[in-house]
């Protein structure tokens, strides 16, 4: 199916070579992307200071909203989840999470996943296509609008914003990488989101070259890996990366980004009972966080889909927690959030793409 292309995807270079291309001032970019992403227009014509001429050419070659919202769920806790349909009808989930003032996001990156890890629905979905940057941008612009439509404010009074974004949604983010540099590029750009690059996190299973070129790059936010076993047989056989990758391997890559970068990494480690939270599994992290400047955030398993694989009780949590904390390793535990909303990724787009769960 064709579709045209999100004007959002483009670069400022890219919109002034296009402007070039149509006879028009480039200088017209700069006034363009504040229309997009400082006001956050909903339509061309709200562009009142660019020529109706130019706004027609600009609706005839770019979409300028190619998301539109399919489902709309609030938690009791605050949580949103939206479930978008894309131009050429694929659906796509993006989450927001309110808490102590902040707006933070999560945002699919690819319309299904190749990855196949054991655990996770999108996964089930298979891989349909990457999202462009203009897509990405639009579930983050989507998110601002429903804050100013809903009143919310920031604490100095204004009009609430998304305040830091989470590449973890549906999709492998490191697989998009093009589109994931764009995105960040433009969310760190002082004259367009101004948003520092410790807001922004990507989140990977754990494909090797692709953190390299991140580092390559300079992709102006934060990493995070989801490690959740070090164990490589039993991560091998929940996230079939590891047997491209393994921990090893993987851990090189770390360490090369901590170097070269001077940032910190997160690990995210999912806490299942007798598997991944046990005093054994408390000493394997210590040993491999230890001699690293790495934090870890852990997740306790979402009860529910695979019925061999249970929540551990709250009292192991806590001895794991001592455990690693004793070692004087970072680590917190994140609540799971919206539950009564299916807010886990892929739940609602794997049922609506027809694959009943
Ligand atoms: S957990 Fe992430 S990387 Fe793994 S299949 Fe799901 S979306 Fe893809």
């Amino acid at each position: 199916m064709e579709w045209q292309r999100n004007i959002k995807t483009l670069t400022t270079d890219e919109l002034k070579a296009w402007l070039r291309d149509v006879d028009e001032k480039p200088y017209r970019a700069d006034q363009i992307q504040k229309w997009l992403f400082c006001q956050q227009v909903r339509s061309y014509d709200e562009m009142v200071n660019i020529s109706p001429a130019l706004r027609e050419k600009m609706a005839k070659q770019f979409t300028l909203c190619g998301l539109k919202e399919d489902q709309r769920s609030v938690s009791v806790d605050g949580t949103v989840k939206w479930l978008f349909q894309t131009e050429d009808g694929h659906h796509i989930e993006t989450v927001m999470i309110p808490a102590n003032g902040r707006y933070s996001v999560c945002v699919s990156t690819q319309v299904g996943c190749a990855m196949n890890c054991a655990f996770c629905r999108t996964a089930k979905m298979g891989f349909t296509r990457n999202l462009e940057a203009g897509e990405i941008l639009e579930e983050i612009i989507n998110v601002n609008w429903y804050l100013k439509d809903n009143g919310f404010m920031n604490e100095e009074g204004g009009v609430a914003q998304v305040t830091n974004i989470i590449f973890m949604g549906m999709g492998e983010p490191l697989n998009n990488l093009e589109n994931v540099h764009r995105v960040c590029c433009t969310l760190h750009n002082q004259k367009l989101f101004n948003m520092g690059a410790k807001r922004m996190t990507v989140s990977t299973s754990g494909v090797v070259p692709k953190i390299k070129e991140l580092v390559d790059r300079n992709t102006p936010c934060c990493l995070a890996v989801s490690l959740n076993s070090t164990n490589n047989e039993y991560r091998s056989s929940v996230m079939p990366v590891n047997k491209t990758w393994p921990i090893e391997k993987l851990l090189e890559a770390v360490d090369e980004y901590i170097r070269r970068t001077d940032n910190y990494v997160t690990f995210e480690f999912v806490l299942i009972q007798n598997i991944t939270c046990t005093p054994k599994a408390a000493k394997e992290l210590i040993r491999i966080c230890a001699p690293r400047r790495v934090k870890v955030n852990a997740i306790v398993l979402n009860d529910g889909d695979d019925p061999t694989l249970h929540a551990p009780t709250p009292e192991e949590v806590e001895d794991f927690l001592a455990a690693v904390r004793a070692a004087e390793i970072q680590i917190t535990i994140r609540n799971p959030r919206g539950r009564d909303i299916l807010a886990a990724c892929g739940q609602l787009a794997y049922k609506k793409e027809g694959k009943e769960c």
